[in-house]
């Protein structure tokens, strides 16, 4: 029993729940015995192999930490120093890193693009590629985009591909930052190749933590040639596990026995209740529309005081408003009892 356990409060993140049940068994049946270190074990090369199948194609993929490590590791690959990275000015990538990509880079400048809810728009991408091509201005080389995006927006197929398109035709790689990747498989209903190297996208860091795997992200190179030396470069940094199978068994498990699929099916549910919960009882509409596990509310600052007092979590730094995150660990009760504060408050 873990008496320092708050369960039913926490909406923080999606990074506040526990380990989910099947990765622990995992974790507990790669714990036993001896094997090779640094990634040569069978549930690495099984884990790598289940990515395969899952994306339908080859690629090369490793293992790393977590989601600041797999993004600015894979950037600094795709970059030189002069080169310089678009994102959102949302993206995890600026306001969350605390400029690990541009230091993994030795000075990898980030161009920002606008677009409401988190998602670039072209015209914005365009301008920043094409605005300059002189010798002091450092040279666009990658478009990073967030799958969904920090305001819990899905980008739909069609969308990557106009933006991969525009990237790839101006000779610029597609980074794909999907800390949430399962969730948006689980919204979109697609095959995850639809989304991802069908897509344009070149690298995706694909998020294990908050999908319920504990520690661990997959960094997968659709395109191939671009992971040459990203072992020496996750070893420099310190992001090369000696006891790899802790990081990789629960990837091998989830995604041979689909529970990577259900958890994110969980939370997205989870967050349309919510939504809809609030709807109906306060009136309150969310701010963007719920397309993942994300739900931000415009609630008064007293109201949010109060829900505080109460014991629950929650941030309001990020997107313009309260943001109430659920997980594979979210339950109907915690939904009902979240809808039930917060009318009651409101009354
Ligand atoms: C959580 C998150 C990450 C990873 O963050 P870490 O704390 O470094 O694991 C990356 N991108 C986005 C959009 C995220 O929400």
């Amino acid at each position: 029993m873990n008496t320092f356990a708050e369960p039913i409060y926490f909406f923080a993140s999606d990074n506040t729940c526990g380990l989910c049940p099947p990765a622990w068994d995992a974790l507990r049946i790669a714990g036993e015995g001896f094997c090779p270190s640094y990634g040569e074990d069978i549930w690495t090369r099984d884990a790598c192999d289940a990515l395969r199948d899952t994306f339908e194609t080859e690629c090369d993929v490793y293992f790393v930490f977590n989601g600041t490590a797999a993004n600015s590791l894979a950037l600094a690959t795709l970059c030189q120093s002069y080169h310089s990275v678009i994102a959102h000015e949302s993206a995890h990538i600026e306001t969350d890193e605390c400029g690990a990509p541009e230091f993994f880079s030795n000075g990898t400048k980030l161009l920002l693009a606008r677009g409401e809810r988190g998602k670039m728009e072209p015209e914005s991408v365009e301008r920043l590629i094409t605005r300059r091509s002189d010798l002091h201005f450092p040279k666009p080389r990658v478009l990073s985009l967030t799958q969904p995006t920090e305001m819990g927006v899905i980008y739909q197929p069609a969308e990557l591909k106009e933006l991969s398109d525009l990237a790839h035709h101006r000779g610029l790689k597609v980074h794909m930052d999907g800390a949430r990747f399962a969730n948006a498989v689980a919204s979109l209903q697609v095959a995850p190749r639809e989304i991802s190297w069908q897509a344009g996208v070149d690298v995706l860091c694909f998020g294990g933590i908050k999908l319920g795997m504990g520690l661990g992200e997959a960094v997968v190179f659709f395109d191939r040639d671009l992971s040459a030396e990203f072992s020496f470069r996750c070893k420099q940094a310190g992001q090369l596990a000696s006891k790899m199978r802790f990081l990789s068994a629960p990837w091998s498990a989830g995604l041979r026995d689909g529970w990577w699929l259900e958890n994110a099916r969980q939370a997205n549910a989870c967050a349309q209740a919510l939504a809809k919960g609030i709807k109906a009882a306060t009136g309150i509409a969310p701010l963007y529309p719920v397309e993942a596990n994300a739900v931000f509310l415009d609630l008064p600052q007293q109201l949010q005081n109060k829900l505080r007092e109460r014991g629950w979590v929650f941030y309001s730094f990020i997107g313009g408003g309260a943001r109430f995150m659920c997980s594979w660990a979210t339950t109907e009760e915690q939904i009902a009892a979240l809808i039930n504060d917060i009318s009651n408050i409101q009354a």
